[in-house]
């Protein structure tokens, strides 16, 4: 249950409703997982855990619907919609509610798919129970994102817009322009091969039917998006519908008086947002010198908005270079500037909250030749910016400007002299990172997805697989699991040899704050990736707690090759890797002498390469010194896969079948024997009964 607390953690509190036993039952999975409740009527109490409602289910809905974040129904899909009719209000607001049927094949995301998240608890609750779930959303069956979740997994901010005419637009195949000025565009390089965004065309070209605009600005004006040459907006454009996401990518820099209230602080910011056009939506967090790390009222604020709060000390923040440095702060603090130069560390710094910025992969780069944040930074965004300020990757979008209340609280900015209230004094500066601040503690899931065969696979590792927002693996695996992979996931297939670049690459991924899937076939800890990644993660000075990491276990080659022969691992069994490529054969022929001599049943894995053909030859060799050479030896060639080949052969014998590296090899031990088409290894219970019948 514990990976499940996990997966579920998002639709809790979880409402079950069953009306019949056998619903009931088909719900039982899930009532096991926290604040959870299955609700059944009091005449069906006699059920274990579950809680009755008295009265009509209509009313009792009505009850709990306010409390749920989630609804699972096992009823006939009209009753409910009955039900809830009468209770739905607005797609941002309603919970998900999903149907499965008493038979427990499908699962229906009934309502709430995207901003609800119903399609994502359809498929989880799907993989758990076996069932195929249904999804009839547009964008699901074009393989796209839904729009107004577009920006989740990345903790953007959704911003205003009319999200159900630029849905229906995109349901209509019809152009959608998207003009990316924050952010990351990864998702960008992950759509199907025909989507209807745009994302640099000149609007002249083709006229757009909506527009999508992923900004750290407000919908007022955009200045930025106007001087960058792809981006030219035409006045008759307000009158297609459009939709805003708001990457949160604005560090608020803040110096302030003791005991400045967070009225004052609040307003500040709106203000300084106001007069640039800057989106508050965009605001990752406020950063300040340590010692305002207690500031009540700057702890309030980022705690009501979720904003993050970083302080430095001072010896840091006077090594930044800042357009306004005072004399007076650095005699009161020690660094000429407090809201700059935070304001910039913390952008530009990211990595501090979120090491191992991601960078594209070489084969997405410009894949879909969106607007990047970095090109329209070449634009002149017309903020107070200083020619002399060079950061690395934070850039000071407003330099800094004090606020006061006057006698009678009405916001001054950059007063003449000093006014007495008791509100306190608030310096602001904002400034912009190149990657957006998540929000979000990352997770890896290191998934085994079995020999080869979705069934063959945990149902743990389906979800984790469905669930993940993205996916890294060897290509062949990554098509493997393809029935798995939901629109908007970001999967990333890397070639068999760049196992080291795919570890980094999650990791990267993970830090940043994603929950990302990395998938070996078989066990990922069995000659997999789970080894690499924690080696990885180790080297990297990692807690062991952020990201979190997860293993699933799946059934390793040796295993789906017993299975396929009969039972040849019936006793004390080793498995031998002959790659030589991260072993000294040295070390692998002397675990081969040792294996043979102790009379373990061996699996070989990675027996035979287009280069690596001896090893195999020396294996029998070694075997033959302490073996029969009529011991059982079997054969097999991709299991549970469309081209699996299987054969038994002996130690004398097997090298003149073919063998290959998606083969595992399998020599039987002494008392091992074939019977028609099987390997036995006896477990001893024969010769052990015997002997107490001697006894
Ligand atoms: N993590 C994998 C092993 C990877 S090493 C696991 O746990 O199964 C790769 C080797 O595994 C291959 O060279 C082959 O020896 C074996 N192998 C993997 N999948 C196989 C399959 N479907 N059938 C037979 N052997 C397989």
């Amino acid at each position: 249950m514990g990976f499940d607390r996990l997966l579920f953690a998002d639709f809790q509190p979880l409402a079950l409703i069953a009306t019949t036993p056998t619903g009931a039952q088909r719900l039982q999975p899930l009532n096991q997982l926290p604040a959870t409740t299955l609700w059944v009527s009091e005449s069906l109490s006699q059920i274990e855990g579950v809680q009755t409602y008295s009265g009509s289910l209509s009313e009792h809905l009505a009850n709990i619907w306010p409390d749920c974040k989630s609804l699972v129904f096992c009823l006939a899909t009209g009753a409910v919609i009955r039900l809830i009719a009468p209770l739905l209000q607005d797609k941002s607001c309603d919970p998900a509610v999903v149907v499965v049927d008493e038979a427990g094949k499908f699962v229906i995301s009934l309502c709430s798919g995207h901003q609800g998240k119903a399609d994502r608890l359809a498929q989880l609750v799907a993989r758990q129970i076996g069932a195929t779930p249904v999804i009839t959303g547009a964008s699901a069956s074009l393989g796209l994102p839904g729009i107004d979740v577009l920006g989740v997994p990345f903790g953007w901010n959704r911003g205003t817009g009319d999200w159900t005419k630029v849905s229906a637009a995109i349901a209509r195949g019809e152009l959608v322009r998207v003009i990316q000025e924050a952010g990351s565009t990864l998702w960008q390089s992950h759509l199907p091969e025909t989507h209807p965004f745009d994302f640099g065309v000149p609007e002249e070209a083709i006229a757009p039917q909506a527009r999508v605009w992923i900004s750290h600005q407000q919908v007022k004006s955009r200045r930025g998006a106007k001087h960058c040459a792809r981006t030219k907006v035409k006045s008759q454009d307000s009158t297609i519908p459009e939709v805003r996401w708001h990457p949160r990518v604005l560090w608020v820099g803040m110096g302030c008086e003791r005991g400045t209230s967070r009225k004052l602080i609040a307003a500040a910011i709106q203000q300084v947002c106001q007069a640039n056009d800057l989106a508050e939506d965009a605001i990752a967090g406020i950063a300040t010198i340590d010692i305002k790390a207690d500031e009540a009222g700057i702890l309030e604020l980022c705690g009501e908005r979720c904003w993050h709060l970083r302080t430095f000390p001072a010896e840091i923040l006077r090594t930044v270079e800042v357009p306004n440095p005072s004399t007076v702060v650095e005699a009161e603090v020690g660094t000429p500037s407090v809201a700059e130069a935070a304001a910039i560390c913390a952008a530009g710094d990211v990595s501090q909250i979120q090491p191992s910025l991601p960078t594209p992969l070489p084969w997405e780069r410009g894949a879909a030749g969106g607007v990047r944040a970095e090109e329209c930074w070449q634009a002149d965004l017309g903020l107070d910016r200083s020619p002399t300020l060079k950061p690395v990757q934070g850039r000071l979008l407003v330099s800094k400007q004090i606020f006061c209340f006057d006698t009678e609280d009405r916001l001054i900015q950059n007063p003449k002299s000093k006014i007495q209230n008791r509100q306190g004094a608030v310096t602001v500066a904002i400034a912009q990172s190149q990657l957006e601040y998540t929000g979000r503690k990352g997770s890896l899931w290191l998934v085994g997805t079995g020999p080869g065969k979705l069934e063959q696979m945990t149902p743990a590792a389906q979800t984790a697989i469905t669930a993940a927002d993205a996916v890294i693996g060897y290509s062949l695996y990554i098509d493997l699991i393809s029935p798995l992979l939901r629109p908007g996931q970001i999967v990333e297939a890397l070639p068999i040899t760049q196992e080291r670049q795919r570890a980094e690459r999650a990791i990267a991924l993970a830090k940043w704050g994603l929950t990302v899937a990395v998938v070996s076939s078989g066990d990922c800890g069995i000659y997999g990736m789970a080894g690499l990644v924690l080696e990885e993660l180790q080297r990297s000075g990692w807690d062991g707690k952020t990201p979190s990491v997860e293993v699933f276990p799946g059934i390793t080659a040796l295993q789906a090759a017993a299975a396929r022969v009969g039972a040849p691992l019936m006793h004390d069994f080793c498995a031998i890797s002959l790659s030589d490529l991260l072993t000294p054969w040295e070390v692998i022929e002397k675990r081969l002498i040792a294996a043979a001599q102790a009379d373990f049943v061996t699996a070989l894995y990675n027996p035979r390469s287009q280069t690596r053909t001896q090893q195999i030859v020396t294996v029998q060799q070694i075997f033959l010194q302490y073996r029969h050479p009529s011991t059982p030896v079997a054969i097999v060639r991709s299991a549970y896969r469309s081209d699996e080949e299987i054969a038994i052969s002996t130690l004398e014998k097997f090298l003149d079948l073919p063998i290959d590296m998606l083969t595992t090899v399998i020599i039987g031990n002494q008392s091992s024997r074939t019977h028609a088409d099987w390997i036995i290894t006896p477990r001893g219970y024969n010769s052990w009964s015997s002997f107490t019948d001697c006894d």
